[in-house]
């Protein structure tokens, strides 16, 4: 059985994304080879894992809250083989939502998958075609353009894409509106995005 690397487990609420609101237990998994300069976990990928815990074991502590569905991210939690925790998941009902950079070619199965590219990193095309949902985090009006260039050819038939300040930059008012400016130009599927559990103070 799989042991996994784990920074932290815990039921909250989904911040992000087209689930944004709902109850979810998460388990974030140590490591990523990323290393966004920006990155607000960057616990996950410094220092070392708080724990272990096997598939069987998280899947188990995830069953005693009243998630509907799990979310396993990072860090990168796709360096790991994560197949078996989601059939640990499934196995208890419990549906799963992957977050990843897509850093690593796609060979899961799971029930969502929200892709969040790099500019800086290498996103297997795999999980640009996959994706139910993209997340484009942006720091200034130029990296808008440069993510719609370096990815609009895969936004046709994606349930929503994000346009996410960088959380750092999330009170800039020119960011902010070309961020709306963006979503008004373009339609669907962008969408202004936002980190909301950060407004609710949950973790
Ligand atoms: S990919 Fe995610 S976890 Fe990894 S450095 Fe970037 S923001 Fe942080």
């Amino acid at each position: 059985m799989a042991v996994y690397p784990i920074v932290e487990t815990f039921y909250s609420i989904q911040g992000e994304g087209l689930y944004a609101g709902a109850g979810a237990y998460f388990v974030r998994l140590f490591g990523c080879p990323v290393k966004c300069p920006w990155c607000d976990t960057k616990n996950s990928w410094t220092g070392k894992p708080n724990l272990s815990l096997s598939s069987d074991e998280i899947a188990n502590e995830a069953s005693l809250s009243s998630c509907d569905f799990a979310v396993i991210t990072g860090g990168e939690p796709t360096i790991h083989p994560l197949q078996e925790l989601i059939d640990a998941f499934h196995e208890r009902g419990i549906k799963v939502h992957i977050e990843t950079s897509g850093y690593m070619p796609k060979n899961i199965e799971a029930d969502w998958i929200t892709l969040s590219p790099k500019l800086h990193s290498h996103t297997h095309e795999s999980y640009l075609e996959a994706a139910d949902e993209l997340k484009f985090i942006v720091s200034s009006e130029d990296e808008i353009s440069l993510y719609l260039e370096k990815f609009g050819g895969y936004l046709r038939g994606k349930k929503a894409v994000f346009i996410t300040p960088e959380f750092s930059k999330s009170r800039d008012a020119e960011l902010l509106n070309s961020i709306c400016e963006t979503v008004k130009l373009y339609g669907s599927p962008l969408r202004a995005g936002w980190q909301l559990h950060k407004c609710f103070g949950a973790i």
